[in-house]
Order: structure tokens, then sequence, then C-alpha cells
């Protein structure tokens, strides 16, 4: 159980991430390795950054495997289809087998109306050299119209998703009129390793600005759980 004082951080216009729980710190990753010869440390020394920075220089990742972080993470869903992409890592459940430790809120359940969508404060021009990207370059709308358009639509999708559960139609089929800018809930483990490999990925100019600013999270929460484990796997070469 961690002790950390990690407020949640507000991403995008009504996401958020929260650390929900962390097993491990830098000294987790320091006693994993020196288990080898038969020792257990309590303290952090200078030498023990220093093997940190080795382990991760020489890529042997399963001291860092150890430390596990648990994170609240609310998100639109575009960018939540992007992160159920990283599997490899994200911990253990209940059983014997290492299973995609991802839960999240069900609209089978719950009625939809409660939900936000997202908006972008502005539109940006799609990339002419990489046909998946956008540029930083904002595309004119004067008057807000498209942007007004947009919101006009989302909250159409949801009228007539409330139109239909008020009829009766069950919430599982009725969710299917909802837009990808729906926000939704999710908790989300993972070992170091893989939360590194998300950021590594996620951070990258590649990747879409909206998942940018979550993996930008992602790593102010991290750093607060093992610093210099985080800051030492950054700085090393490939990783995944
Ligand atoms: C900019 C960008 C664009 C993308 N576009 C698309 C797209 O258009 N369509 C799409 O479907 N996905 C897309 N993706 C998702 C991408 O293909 C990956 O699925 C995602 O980034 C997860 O990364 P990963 O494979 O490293 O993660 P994981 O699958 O979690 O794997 C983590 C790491 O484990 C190791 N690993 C995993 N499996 C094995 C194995 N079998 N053997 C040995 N080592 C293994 C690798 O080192 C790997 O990096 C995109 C990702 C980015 C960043």
């Amino acid at each position: 159980m961690h002790t950390l004082e990690a407020p949640a951080i507000t991403v995008l216009d009504h996401g958020f991430i929260e650390l929900i729980d962390a097993l491990g710190s830098d000294l987790t990753v320091v006693n994993a390795a020196r288990v080898s010869f038969g020792k257990r440390k309590t303290e952090m020394s200078e030498g023990d950054k220093k093997l940190i920075r080795y382990l991760a220089e020489h890529q042997h990742w399963s001291p860092f495997r150890h430390v596990q972080i648990q994170f609240h993470c609310k998100v639109p869903e575009f960018v939540a289809r992007q992160w159920y992409k990283h599997v490899v890592g994200i911990a253990y459940s209940e059983g014997q087998s290492i299973d995609h430790a991802w839960n999240e809120i069900s609209l089978r359940y719950v009625n939809a109306s409660e939900f936000e969508f997202y908006t972008p404060q502005g539109f940006r021009k799609q990339s002419e050299d990489n046909k998946q990207a956008s540029t930083d370059e904002l595309l004119e709308d004067p008057g807000d119209l498209l942007k007004a358009r947009y919101e006009a639509h989302c909250r159409s999708a949801f009228e007539l998703y409330d139109d239909l559960v008020n009829a009766g139609v069950a919430k599982e089929q009725a969710r299917g009129v909802l837009p990808l800018s729906l926000y939704t809930e999710f908790y989300w483990t993972a070992s170091l390793q893989a939360i590194v490999n998300f950021i590594k990925l996620r951070k990258h100019p590649g990747a879409q600005y909206e998942i940018r600013e979550y993996a930008n999270a992602v790593e102010s929460l991290t750093q607060k759980v093992v610093p210099i484990a985080y800051q030492s796997l950054m700085g090393s070469g490939q990783l995944g």
C-alpha cells in the first residue's frame, strides 16, 4: 500500500489520472536484484542508485517488474482503445495466469446519461505526410461553428440514447449510438516495465495528442513512486 500524497491529475476537459495504489519503491528494485547475493537493504545508498542505473542500462528488466502501480483513469473512448493495446506486464489478477488487469465501467449497467463527452479546444489539421496523424496547426473555425456542430451532434447522440432507454431498449444496445468522444473509466495496474513502455510509446510525437497528455500524467505519478528507477529506465535505450 503506498503512502504518497498524490492528488488526481486533470487531463483534457473532463478526464483524470489518479494513483490508487503502488506495490514497491526504488528499494524494491534494489532488493530484487540483491537477493542474488542473499542481501537486503532498508535504505537507499549511492551504490544502490548506481545498481538501478546499471540494471536499466543492461536491460535486466525483471527487478523492475516487482514494482506494480494501480491507476484510476478517466479517458475518452478513443483513447481507451489505444491504451487497451498495452497488454504485456499488466498485473496479475486472481488465479494462476498473467491477465490483463483492466477493469472498466460497464454501459450494460450504468446509464450513459451520467457520462460526459470530450470536446477538443480546437481542431487540428490532418497531416499530409502521415495519414494517421494530425499537425499541431489548428484549423480556422470562425465563430466556433464547427465546434458548435460537434457538440450539438454529441448532445443529440445522448438524447437519442435517453429516448431509446426510456422506450425500454436495453442499455447494452442503446449505447451503440454514443460517440467515441464519450468518457470511460477504468482501473489499470501494470508493472513498472510495462508503464515505461506505455509512456515511451505514447509520449512520442507520433502518438495522438490526447493520449500524450495522459502519458504525461502517468509519468508524473510514476516518478513520485520510483523516482530513481523511472529516471534510469527512461534514460536507457530500447525498452519493449
Ligand atoms: C503511434 C502509434 C500508432 C499506432 N497505430 C496502431 C494502429 O494503427 N493499429 C493498431 O492496431 N495498433 C496501433 N498501435 C498500437 C501498437 O501496435 C501496439 O499494439 C501498442 O503500442 C502496444 O505496444 P506494445 O506492443 O509494445 O505493448 P505490449 O503488447 O503490451 O508489449 C509490451 C512489450 O512486450 C514485449 N513483447 C510483447 N509480446 C512479445 C512476444 N510475443 N515476444 C517477445 N516479446 C514480446 C515487447 O518488447 C513489447 O514492446 C499504435 C501505437 C502507436 C504508439
